[in-house]
């Protein structure tokens, strides 16, 4: 008889962004090591999109642009957890913290786990600024559109109430 250890999953939605370095190779990295991590599977992953680096005072043109994604995984691991495994993953690309908003090789941020609404001192859910986000809405809204943000509603007309548009830079199977 085959035995099998059950391991209850949870769905999240993980934002990824980076704008220094081979900006694209990194996410796609990045993707593949958060699928590698044990009990952590990708579901989806959206399109990349460039968008312009945005700073405390605004859009700043000086500042190299970002790549961002979407992914959809299942996570057997709670949300603090998957918070560390995926800084782990962030330090392992050289991420380093100097001002807020700062330019990066790789940035990892939970924007939903499975519907949850809580908040402490290291973790805020679902994110407290994805619902403004064209950077995380656009290429949520291209695998998920019908997803819906805690707290929100639905991430359509989210979507549509935000300022910047993220262009296509590539697909995910090119
Ligand atoms: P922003 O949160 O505006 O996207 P950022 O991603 O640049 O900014 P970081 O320096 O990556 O900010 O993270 C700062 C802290 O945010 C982390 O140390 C982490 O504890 C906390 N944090 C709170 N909620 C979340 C979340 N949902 N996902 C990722 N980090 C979170
Ligand atoms: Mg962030
Ligand atoms: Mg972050």
């Amino acid at each position: 008889m085959r035995r099998e250890k059950l391991r209850v999953t949870l769905p999240a939605v993980i934002a990824l962004g980076s704008n220094l370095g081979d900006r694209e190779a990194t996410l796609r990295q990045a993707i593949a090591e958060i699928d590698q991590l044990d009990g952590v599977v990708v579901d989806e992953a959206s399109s990349f999109y460039e968008t312009d680096a945005v700073k405390p005072d605004g859009i700043d043109l000086s500042a190299p642009a970002y790549i961002n994604a979407v992914i959809l995984v299942r996570s057997a691991l709670n949300p603090h957890e998957l918070l560390e495994a995926l800084q782990r993953i962030e330090q392992a690309h050289d991420r380093v913290r100097v001002e807020r908003w700062g330019d990066r090789t790789l940035d990892l941020d939970i924007v939903t786990f499975a519907g949850l609404e809580q908040h402490d001192d290291t973790l805020t859910l679902p994110h407290p600024r994805a619902y403004e986000r064209a950077f995380v809405l656009a290429p949520w809204h291209e695998i998920e559109p019908r997803a819906e943000l805690p707290g929100h509603g639905p991430i359509a007309p989210l979507l549509a109430a935000t300022y910047e548009s993220p262009r296509l830079f590539a697909r995910w199977s090119s």
